[in-house]
């Protein structure tokens, strides 16, 4: 029997790639893709943002729901772009320009102080069933895994794989860029890998029958 869990996400693709990995660790499980009203991120940290994209999805549908949450976190910014990082370089500007500008604002700040982390928290939350619209909180379990993925921004993008960030970071212990591994090498390291290998004790927990 499939267990169903929603992930708030419109993109197929990240529905493919969570059904991929969780599938294979748990078989039982089955990804749909959350197609109800979509929330305000107006959280201020990867966490709340994913928690505010799973809490919706997990109330809309009844359904346990995941939602992620990612960006780039670097050091001399202190911690930006962060949640901003899809946007660094204004709405509907893309991965390019992003990139571009903060290498800019980088040129001047000297190779020991280039260090940043890829971060990605994954949310799970699950509707309590007994729970009326007037309990404050009708989720039975909510629980984040993060994942953080430490390394260094070079002065010039490089590789043609991945996408966002991946041509300006070079991954701690490699010296290519997150675009210069091939993409299996990538997803068996990345920020994303980490939170994912933290959210199947999650599942297990709350939502896989013993
Ligand atoms: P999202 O939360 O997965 O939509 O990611 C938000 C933004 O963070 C993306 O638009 C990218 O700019 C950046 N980002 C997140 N994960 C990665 C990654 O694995 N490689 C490069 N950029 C990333």
């Amino acid at each position: 029997m499939s267990i169903r869990v929603v992930l708030a996400t419109h993109n197929q693709h990240k529905v493919d790639e969570f059904q991929k990995i969780l599938g294979t660790r748990l078989p039982e499980l089955e990804i749909v893709k959350y197609d109800g009203p979509e929330p305000i991120e107006d959280g201020v940290t990867f966490r709340e943002n994913a928690l505010i994209k799973a809490r919706a999805a997990a109330a809309f549908t009844g359904l346990p729901a995941m939602a992620d949450d990612s960006g780039l976190c670097v050091d001399v910014l202190n911690g930006a772009p962060g949640i901003f990082s899809a946007r660094w370089a204004g709405h509907g500007k893309g991965d390019v320009a992003n990139r571009n500008l903060l290498l800019d604002q980088l040129a001047d700040v000297h190779d020991e102080h280039r260090g940043a982390a890829f971060a990605c928290h994954i949310a799970l939350v699950v509707p309590d069933a007994r729970a009326t619209p007037l309990e404050q909180t009708p989720f039975a379990f909510e629980e984040v895994a993060a994942g953080l993925w430490p390394g260094t921004l070079v002065r010039e993008a490089r590789g043609a794989n991945g996408f966002g960030y991946d041509p300006v970071f070079v991954p701690h212990g490699y010296d290519v860029t997150a675009a210069e591994l091939l993409p299996e090498q990538k997803n068996a390291i990345s920020h994303r890998a980490i939170a994912f290998e933290g959210v199947i004790p999650l599942l297990r927990m709350s939502v896989i029958p013993n």
